[in-house]
């Protein structure tokens, strides 16, 4: 129990209608305090939270290792800006670059800010290393991408809700079916192809899995036909999905095993969210040296990237990530849950299926994009004591934190079963 606050939750959501800007749509609860797998509202009331800030809180709600790192850094040095060294970035630097097998990181805040990074990187390395005329440079991206919001990365976004009207769009993208090799293999032998930028799982799509196969073969495509393959990882990396990188296929090995090398078939990892376990906004861009090194002093930065409470965060989050085999748990949960899922849909009408890797998955609702079913079952959810939410329409995204224990998940799938099995449309 919280004890008392002075506003209600009613009124704390009067507050945000009122006085913020509408670009976010919330279902109606106001969390107050978070531990591990679990929320609370404003009245005390506790849920189990099956979006984790998607996916940015694998490690649980305020994970004592990564608030202290994040309290004692604070206390010491916040921000120099990388106009000076400071005592923490070094050692970061070596941590995630060794923990993901690249040659160098370059460190930035949010998501959104290390796909620009990525894009600028692979642009630059296209006029200077590949030989493509200036300015020519295209890069390969996916229908239904989700990369962020600036207005570079919503230039190539065919949603149009998160385009429409924000232009004049960005040129040098090319856009193509997703989980199409031969589209991938057609359009990459076109002239000044620099890149293929692709999310192993589309997250925001509504958790579309592609073909066994598809990413394997898109890095080969990529590497045969001399094209940067860059692997969007902000929402299925850093253990979500059952393998530490999802570009790693099969592999729960969390880079202990031969495989390892299989990580530095990305040319550029980005990576963002769970980096910080939801404590603070970090993000990275890994490559090697063949790659990062066309970007010189001056070229590329950012005031807050490399910070030392952000160095202290990123390495704690990730060693919590090993020291607790949350890779591991997420593969084996994974499994359980989509298990229960099935034997739900079974016995219901009302759910057409459930897809998903690791603890990134989704159950598809039996009723049109534009009805209000799924939503209405995730009023009924949080009634229930659990807090999920739709994604385009009719798909219900699940994904708790990855330090989830068994039982937990038993009882939250049998709070799903329930509220599906009494939910009348
Ligand atoms: C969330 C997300 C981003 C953007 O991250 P922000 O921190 O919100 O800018 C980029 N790519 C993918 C795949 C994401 O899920």
């Amino acid at each position: 129990m919280i004890e008392n606050n002075i506003l209600s939750s009613e009124e704390l959501m009067k507050l945000e209608e009122r006085h913020g800007a509408h670009n976010y749509h919330p279902l109606p609860v106001v969390l107050a305090k978070g531990d591990g797998v679990y929320v609370w509202d404003v009245e005390g009331k506790r849920y189990y939270d099956f979006l984790s800030a998607y996916s940015a809180v694998n490690q649980g709600h305020c994970h004592p290792k990564i608030v202290d790192a994040m309290q004692t850094q604070t206390e010491t040095l916040t921000l120099t800006s990388r106009a000076f060294y400071n005592d923490v970035l070094g050692r970061y630097e070596k941590y995630i670059t060794e923990y993901f097998g690249f040659d160098k990181v370059l460190p930035m805040n949010t998501g959104a800010e290390a796909v620009e990074t990525a894009i600028k990187l692979c642009r630059k390395w296209a006029y200077e290393k590949k030989g493509i005329p200036e300015n020519q440079a295209q890069i390969i991206v996916c229908d239904n991408n989700f990369h962020g919001r600036t207005t570079t990365i919503v230039s190539f976004s065919n949603d149009p809700v998160a385009n429409q009207n924000f232009g004049p769009y960005t040129p040098g993208f090319i856009r193509i079916p997703y989980n199409d090799l031969s589209a991938l293999e057609r359009i990459v032998q076109g002239e000044n192809i620099a890149g293929f930028m692709v999310e192993p799982i589309q997250g925001e799509a509504g958790v579309m899995v592609p073909d066994e196969g598809f990413i394997k073969g898109a890095k080969e495509i990529c590497r045969k036909n001399g094209v940067l393959f860059i692997a969007d990882e902000v929402q299925t990396g850093i253990g979500r999905t059952g393998a530490l990188l999802s570009v790693c296929g099969d592999c729960a090995c969390e880079g202990h095993c031969e495989k390892q090398a299989t990580y530095t078939e990305s040319d550029i990892l980005i990576l963002g969210k769970a980096l910080s376990g939801g404590a603070y906004p970090v993000s990275a861009v890994l490559a090697d040296d063949e790659v990062m090194e066309v970007i010189r002093p001056g070229q590329h930065g950012s005031t807050f990237g490399g910070n030392p409470v952000a160095g202290q965060v990123g390495i704690a989050a990730l060693e919590v990530i090993r020291d607790e085999k949350l890779t591991q748990n997420a593969r084996s949960l994974g499994e359980l849950f989509r298990a229960r899922m099935n034997q739900m849909i079974e016995k219901t009408a009302l759910v057409l299926l459930v897809r998903g890797k690791g603890l990134l998955n989704a159950i598809v609702i039996n009723d049109s994009e534009d009805s209000s079913t799924a939503w209405d079952i995730c009023i009924q959810l949080k009634e229930n004591g659990l807090l999920a939410k739709p994604t385009h329409g009719n798909i219900i995204r699940f994904a708790p934190p990855l330090v989830m224990t068994i039982e937990q998940l038993h009882e939250c799938c049998d709070i799903i079963e329930k509220t599906i099995g009494a939910f009348r449309i």
